[in-house]
């Protein structure tokens, strides 16, 4: 098992499977021209499916798969195939801009994912072009379709920004009333430098429960144990699906972290606000080193896994970290 100094066990992997995305959203990438990795520096399919065995081995339960852009990674599909035949009992997820998704739901699910989150962070095609550089809303819908007539667990992952999605909070509303998904509103952070994050853009999930509450009647859910995760769910009289709100600034949750982020070029981060980076590429490909030295190194590093908020609150410039958000994994 892994454990870190504060006694948080470890049972949540988020991997990174690329650093490049199709879109160009300017709260993750922050507007910037960004080099992306060489092929040689990023983990081959059988290096990540090593780490996920490894990870299993360490009573990890849950894998997300996110990026970049996981589905613009070639053979994505053949990776998920690899990862359910070496780690079958392993939990795999998916974080996706849906833009690529279509049509691939069925494989997807046939591959044993039964669980997907797509970022959508407004249902406007103008403001869809606006955030991502891209005219692709449509995609984006019809995924989440398609995923939901497979019967495909959907969670819409809206980041909140004053001044850009507030006003879309009944159109929101709206579609979690009509169909079975968890639509949940993520505070924007202050991640990766020249971050367009500022005190202006915050808008805290306290007052979009207060704002929704307005609209429908909102009851929260219970949660039974952390390894349900951070958000705070709420369900809709009347409708369908669920509203949530994650709110890593207002109302952090950095007590019950049971996450490691594994980078695309394979660097391990004990946490989203720390840059601070332990290296395990060089010890999956070295000949004699291999899995013993990776797992050696990931429980060294958890050792001085930081709390995370406090690094928020010690912050002197507007970000919390350098690194972008697309290429960390979010
Ligand atoms: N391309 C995939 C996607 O769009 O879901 C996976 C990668 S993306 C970096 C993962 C998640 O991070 C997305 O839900 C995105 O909205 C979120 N994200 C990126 N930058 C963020 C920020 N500054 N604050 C909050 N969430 C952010």
């Amino acid at each position: 098992m892994l454990v870190d100094g504060y006694g948080r066990e470890v049972s949540y992997l988020r991997l990174s499977v690329t650093d490049r995305c199709n879109l160009n959203c300017f709260y993750c990438r922050s507007g910037q021209e960004l080099d992306y990795l060489a092929h040689e520096n990023i983990l081959s399919y059988e290096e990540m499916v090593a780490l996920a065995r490894a990870a299993r081995a360490l009573r990890v339960e849950k894998l997300r798969l996110t990026g970049g852009e996981p589905f613009a990674r070639r053979d994505f599909l053949a990776f998920l195939g690899l990862l359910r035949e070496n780690c079958p009992d392993l939990d795999v997820r998916i974080t996706t801009n849906a833009t690529l998704l279509g049509g691939k739901a069925a494989a997807v699910k046939h591959l044993g994912v039964r669980r997907i989150n797509i970022s959508m962070d407004t249902l406007d095609p103008a403001r869809f072009r606006e955030i991502t550089g891209r005219d692709m809303l449509d995609r984006v819908l019809a995924a989440i379709d398609e995923c939901l007539a497979l019967h495909l667990r959907v969670k819409i992952n809206v980041v909140a920004m004053k001044g850009v999605n507030d006003s879309e909070l009944p159109a929101f509303v709206r579609l979690a009333c009509d169909k079975p998904v968890d639509v949940r509103f993520i505070e924007f952070m202050p991640i990766g430098a020249a971050t367009r994050w500022n005190d202006a853009a915050t808008w805290t999930a306290r007052e979009i429960v207060a704002r929704a509450g307005e609209m429908v009647r909102l009851t929260p859910v219970e949660r039974h144990s952390r390894a349900e995760g951070p958000a705070r769910l709420y369900t809709i009289a009347g409708g369908r699906g669920r509203l949530g709100v994650i709110s890593p600034l207002s109302d952090h949750f950095c007590k019950s972290c049971n996450r490691l982020r594994v980078t695309s070029d394979g660097r391990l981060r004990t946490c989203l606000f720390s840059d601070k980076e332990y290296r395990l590429r060089p010890a999956l490909r070295h000949p004699h080193l291999g899995l013993e030295r990776v797992v050696d190194i990931m429980r060294r590093a958890l050792r001085t896994k930081p709390l995370g908020h406090e690094l928020l609150e010690m912050r002197r410039r507007a970000q919390v970290c350098d690194r972008v958000m697309s290429s960390i994994g979010g």
